[in-house]
């Protein structure tokens, strides 16, 4: 059945206009909403009594609020609003998002209308439809509910205002600010809705960390060693990693104090940076416990760049391969393991010469393994300290390293690090 079909059958169920219900439709599936649960929510909301009319809406904690409600009355303190266009059928709707909190719990929120919400306030929200977001339950505020302002402030245990630091920010996260330094910045141009469009990217640094960024609306303050307050940014997962989005309704102004940036990269045990599910610069130290196969002196194909395995590339079959040198490591520091992949230049390093002294080693071998043999011998069994980017997929984790150094172990800084792999 075709979103027409659907829009068609459910408007003249509910006898009111197929157009008003196909826009509905197509926003709620544009978020990745279920096609059922899309109709109920339109039932819903034109006061359909077969689903919802005639129940009465539980008023709830947050924290008692799952994702089996339908929908939910509670009263919330207003912790950060982000306001965003999404597009659909060149249509443009201006959402609302950020976190609500009591007492009990903190909750995202999505708004389909503008309620002026304004971070700080209290309100009860009547009637707010609950759904799962990323796992967790989302209130969703829509034509059905109703905001009411609250004169007595809710104190929460969490901070009104959406101000973050680099560190903290993870997938998901809407309305928050930032105060960075600008480290990187390159011009793209790419095929926005409108015809080319110029956007801007690179690299953001603060005190905690570094993450990249996207800028979908080019500021001319966002510039190579400018420090500026962001506000209003989301965050989006780009190549397994956190980043930035600033947008149109972002607003970014020149700080006068330049903001320093951590230098070096915040460590993590190797289970716990795998557990966040990426990190754009983190770093590692652990003992590395084996070279993996494709490691050395390896080809790649010269169209896509993937390795070639038998003179045979995945995508372009049978092809001139291309040698270059590449390690793929596994790092285990007792509480995990990571592939860390070390490119052409660490690599060089580690086996101690280039691309000419690994096929001349090669040649005289018969044998392209025994580049890989000679680090295997090097590094194996080993401790390093490991700096870089890491992305965590289905086929496990990878950190493509831009430092990788051996671990001269302090005895003092070893007790400590015992310590804390203990607690
Ligand atoms: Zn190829």
């Amino acid at each position: 059945m075709s979103l027409e079909d659907h829009a068609e059958e459910l408007a003249s169920d509910l006898g009111v206009d197929k157009e008003e219900v196909k826009e509905k439709m197509a926003t709620l599936l544009e978020y990745d909403v279920p096609i059922d649960e899309a109709k109920q929510n339109i039932r819903r909301t034109y006061g359909d009594g077969t689903t919802s009319g005639t129940e009465t809406v539980p008023t709830k904690e947050l924290a008692d609020v799952d994702t089996g409600d339908s929908s939910v009355s509670t009263t919330v303190r207003v912790l950060s609003v982000g306001k965003r266009s999404i597009q659909y059928n060149d249509q443009e709707h201006v959402i609302f998002e950020g976190e609500v909190a009591d007492e009990s719990a903190k909750r995202s929120y999505t708004s389909w209308e503008d309620f002026d919400l304004q971070p700080g306030e209290t309100v009860t929200l009547g009637n707010a439809d609950v759904r799962e977001w990323e796992g967790e339950p989302e209130l969703n505020l829509g034509e059905s509910t109703t905001v009411e302002r609250v004169d007595e402030t809710l104190e929460v245990p969490y901070e009104v205002g959406g101000d973050a630091d680099l560190v903290e920010l993870v997938p998901g996260d809407r309305g928050i600010n930032v105060e960075v330094q600008v480290l990187e910045v390159e011009r793209k141009i790419i095929d926005g809705r409108d015809g080319e469009t110029e956007i801007l990217s690179g690299v953001l640094g603060d005190g905690t960390t570094r993450l990249p960024f996207t800028d979908w609306e080019p500021s001319p303050e966002i510039e190579p060693g400018n420090s500026v307050r962001i506000e209003n940014v989301f965050v989006r997962e780009f190549r397994g990693v956190p980043s930035v989005n600033v947008s149109e309704f972002s607003t970014v102004e020149t700080l006068s104090e330049p903001v320093d940036v951590q230098e070096t990269a915040p460590r993590r045990s190797v289970r716990e940076a795998v557990e966040s599910g990426g990190l754009f610069d983190v770093e590692l130290v652990g003992s590395v416990v084996a070279i993996r196969d494709g490691s050395g002196l390896i080809e790649r194909c010269p169209e896509c760049g993937r390795v070639v395995q038998n003179g045979q590339c995945r995508s372009h079959g049978e092809v001139d391969g291309e040698d270059d040198l590449r390690t793929k490591a596994i790092l285990d520091d007792g509480s995990g393991t990571v592939t860390v992949v070390l490119d052409e230049e660490i690599t060089a390093e580690v086996y101690g010469g280039g691309l000419d002294e690994a096929r001349e080693h090669a040649r005289d071998a018969m044998d392209r393994e025994v580049v890989a043999d000679a680090i295997r011998e090097r590094v194996v069994g080993h401790e390093y300290r490991v700096r870089g980017s890491l992305s965590v997929d289905d086929f496990g984790a990878n950190l493509e390293a831009s430092e990788f150094a051996e671990h001269a172990v302090d005895p003092a800084e070893r007790a400590r690090d015992l310590l804390e792999a203990a607690e």
